[in-house]
């Protein structure tokens, strides 16, 4: 999709840390780390937000999480552990509208979500 970072990030037409990739996902480093380890795992697909998600996406949806499993593993935090999130909509300040995970950890995370 036209002007949106992630979909420019995913064709390889803007720069990234990628950490993984393969047919539907790409996962990179946040710009703007919130913890030590910090990557964001993206559908290649251009999905707006949660809201998008259809019932033809779920093997999209096992892919964001089943990346995140593996990259926490190569990362060295799969028994220390992490913390998963998907913002969606302004509520939750979602501020880059292509539907993404953000895979945090490294340290201990505060223990409140809201
Ligand atoms: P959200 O608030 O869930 O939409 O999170 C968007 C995330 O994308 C933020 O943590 C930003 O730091 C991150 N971000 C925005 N642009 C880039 C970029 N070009 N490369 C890597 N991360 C980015
Ligand atoms: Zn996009």
């Amino acid at each position: 999709m036209e002007d949106c970072i992630f979909c420019k990030i995913a064709a390889g037409q803007a720069p990234a840390e990628v950490l993984y990739q393969d047919d539907d996902v790409i996962a990179f480093a946040d710009i703007s780390p919130m913890a030590p380890v910090h990557a964001l795992i993206v559908p290649k697909k251009h999905l707006a937000s949660v809201e998008e998600i259809g019932a033809d996406d779920s093997e999209v949806v096992s892919c964001l999480i089943m990346t995140a499993k593996r990259l926490a593993r190569e990362l060295g935090i799969s028994n220390s552990g992490y913390r998963l999130v998907i913002n969606s909509g302004p509520d939750a300040t979602q501020a880059v509208p292509h539907l993404h995970m953000h895979l945090l950890g490294g340290r201990p995370l505060e223990p409140k979500l809201g």
